[in-house]
């Protein structure tokens, strides 16, 4: 029993450890997306970023 409940807590210790920076780089990502759509909203090329941002956050589309 108490086996099981330490190996639980490492395997979510170490998950967290490991979704940290992957949330910080979204984050960072995001917030990077967001000011350049600003900055071209009114480009036709606003959709052609939005494409490459979603595959460089990881987000497959097709
Ligand atoms: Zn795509």
């Amino acid at each position: 029993m108490t086996a099981t409940t330490d190996t639980t807590r490492d395997r979510i210790d170490d998950a967290l450890v490991r979704l940290t920076p992957a949330q910080v780089t979204i984050a960072v990502l995001t917030i990077a997306a967001l000011g350049f759509v600003l900055l071209f909203a009114q480009e036709p090329m606003v959709h052609d970023s939005l494409h490459t941002f979603r595959h460089a956050a990881g987000i497959t589309c097709h």
